[in-house]
């Protein structure tokens, strides 16, 4: 399954969740990116000035990392794709890919989300140093002011989520991944989801989808 939407649709948010429901791995390229920086890894030191500035890292360092992940044997049973593909090119290697191991995409999410409501989201959130777990200034807050309520890590807050960052990553949204959903809709397996929902209604929704589309 694939998550599509801008930044801040909530896609890492739902992921989290629809991946314990159905005890499937998530598979975020995003995260995977960012321990790659922090790491220091070839990839990491690569990608890293793209990330900052809200950009896209090259298609071929993301495939390659991709190709690698979903090659592994944890993933008989399936897998969410947070945040990847991002391009036509991605999305085309990506098929190529499941091909060789005789799988498909069986449903692709893309979350409807307007601008306002993505700048908010992104504006507010924060993110586990530790675990990852995403928290919000206000929509959820954690239980005490900068500390992850699962592992006690320090929350920050992601250097491209800075106002400017958001803007640029939006644009890009909509120059190179849009495109996306023309893409999935003729291969028949997108199904749309109002993104503005706050994060538990918005979680019914994905559940109910989910069923109707015989996965669950
Ligand atoms: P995310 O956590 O999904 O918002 O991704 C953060 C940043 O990582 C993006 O702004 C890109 O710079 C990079 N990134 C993540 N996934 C991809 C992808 N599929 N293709 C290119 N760049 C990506």
């Amino acid at each position: 399954m694939i998550l599509l939407g801008p930044p801040g649709a909530g896609k890492g948010t739902q992921a989290v969740v629809l991946s314990k429901t159905y005890a499937v791995a998530h598979i975020s390229t995003g995260d995977m990116l960012r321990e790659a920086v922090k790491g220091g890894t070839p990839i990491g030191k690569e990608a890293e000035s793209y990330m900052k500035k809200g950009e896209l890292v090259p298609d071929e360092i993301v495939t390659g990392i991709v190709a690698e992940r979903i090659a592994r044997d944890d993933l008989k049973k399936g897998f969410i794709l947070d945040g990847f593909p991002r391009t036509v090119a991605q999305a085309k290697s990506l098929d190529d890919a499941l091909t060789k191991l005789g799988q498909k995409i069986d449903l692709m999410l893309y979350f409807a989300t307007s601008d306002g409501v993505c700048i908010k989201r992104l504006s507010g959130r924060r993110v586990c140093r530790k675990c990852a777990a995403i928290f919000h200034s206000t929509n959820i807050p954690p239980r005490s002011e900068g500390v992850c309520d699962f592992c006690g890590g320090a929350l920050y807050q992601r250097d491209d989520d800075k106002e400017e960052t958001i803007k640029k990553r939006l644009l890009v949204y909509k120059q190179q991944t849009q495109p996306l959903i023309d893409y999935y809709k003729k291969a028949r397996v997108l199904r749309e989801v109002p993104g503005d929902l706050e994060v538990n209604e918005l979680s019914e929704v994905l559940a109910t989808t989910f069923n109707e589309a015989h996965l669950a």
